[in-house]
């Protein structure tokens, strides 16, 4: 069996430094908000380069709360790409705003010549995904939220330790939100989250909303939430963050072995703009005939995904949007077509190999089929 991602081969390299990790959590019995959770967030802003670092319980509680510290709510608007994790849309919805949709570009992400055009007199932020692990275009994003006086909440739950020109993905915006959900580049042994800014007054407010709006216990400040970064999750990630750049340069090389034997058979391979640094969270590739693919990949043993087969905007439960059918036309297209590829630090030049030699054999056969 050949994973899409191997969190196995992972552990038993880790073991060693994780096991100890969680023992002290446990000895300490510190388990809520415990010291490691500060050394998370210390360490973390530190790699991403930013002041601040406030640990959540999600990337989806990350996203929700850092659109309410940056007061969105009912009756706004937040600009979201079309093309992303559901978990962006129902963030904005669960804080009351409405989530408004923008078609992707050729790297699969927000365009953005389409925004201008979708921003009304209520929209109140931009929310900008660096999906599959690359930067979206962050100076023109910049520039439109500027020019319309925007917030921008970045969500980089598939880009940890990206570049965009020279600078980490998180860092531009007003605030930027993580995931570590387990199958992420940093990913936790659970769900796990974090915000980072520099501003210390929207990550003063961020620990108020985590944990019951108070800084003392029972003195409540503010109507806040109980989503705090849990403590074993947090030693596991001071473990795991000490090794994620070298994981992201491994992701990277096996990106470039794909790139390579890919285009050998002719499949094109994901654009990678050599001036950031794509730190490849999965490899998207279009396939004729992809639910053929995907069969053939199953019986080889292979497995494989698709990021995201139906759209946000066609799922039930954003029927209510009425949406127009043909609306996000690139987006809908590429549902239909896309197909991730085993991607993870530790897949061998033989696995890779072998994924090829699969598709290499789907296109064989389904020439032979188109021909007939
Ligand atoms: C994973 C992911 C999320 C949600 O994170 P959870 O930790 O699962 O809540 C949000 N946005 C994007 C782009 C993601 O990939």
């Amino acid at each position: 069996m050949l994973p899409f991602v191997d969190l196995r081969q992972q552990y038993a390299d880790v073991r060693e430094e994780i096991l100890p990790a969680v023992q002290a959590v446990f000895e300490q019995a510190a388990f809520i908000l415990g010291p490691d959770v500060a050394a998370f967030e210390r360490e973390f802003a530190a790699f991403i380069g930013i002041s601040e670092c406030v640990g959540v319980e999600s990337g989806t509680a990350a996203l929700k709360l850092g659109l309410e510290a940056l007061g969105i709510g009912a009756g706004d608007e937040v600009i979201i790409p079309a093309n992303t994790y559901i978990a962006c849309a129902f963030a904005v919805s669960q804080v009351g705003a409405t989530p408004v949709m923008v078609d992707m570009d050729d790297d699969y992400l927000i365009d953005p010549s389409l925004i201008e055009e979708a921003i009304t007199p209520r929209t109140k932020a931009l929310m900008p995904v660096h999906l599959y692990g690359q930067a979206a275009d962050m100076h023109r994003i910049l520039e439109i939220a500027r020019r319309n006086n925007l917030k921008v909440i970045e969500d980089a739950s598939q880009a940890h330790g990206a570049l965009y020109r020279g600078r980490r993905c998180g860092t531009f915006g007003d605030v930027g939100c993580f995931s570590f959900y387990p199958g992420k580049n940093l990913g936790a042994y659970g769900d796990a989250g974090a915000i980072v800014t520099n501003d210390p007054a929207i990550a003063d407010h961020l620990r108020l909303l985590r944990d019951f709006g108070q800084r003392k216990k029972y003195e409540h400040l503010l109507i806040g939430d109980n989503c705090r970064l849990d403590t074993v999750q947090a030693a596991i990630l001071r473990v795991k963050l000490r090794h994620l750049e070298q994981w992201n340069v491994q992701r990277l090389q096996a990106a470039k072995m794909y790139d390579a034997r890919l285009t050998d058979i002719g499949v094109t391979a994901p654009a990678r703009h050599t001036a950031e640094g794509h730190v490849y969270h999965l490899y998207v590739v279009q396939i004729p005939e992809r639910e053929r693919a995907i069969e053939r990949f199953t019986a080889a043993g292979i497995q494989t995904g698709i990021h995201y087969p139906v759209p946000i905007h066609r799922q039930p439960a954003y029927r209510g949007l009425n949406i127009p059918e043909g609306s996000y036309p690139r987006t809908g297209a590429a549902a239909g077509k896309i197909l991730s590829l085993p991607m993870f630090p530790e897949i061998s030049k033989a696995q890779i190999d072998r994924v090829v030699r699969t598709l290499q054999e789907h296109f064989t056969e389904t020439h032979a089929h188109l021909a007939h």
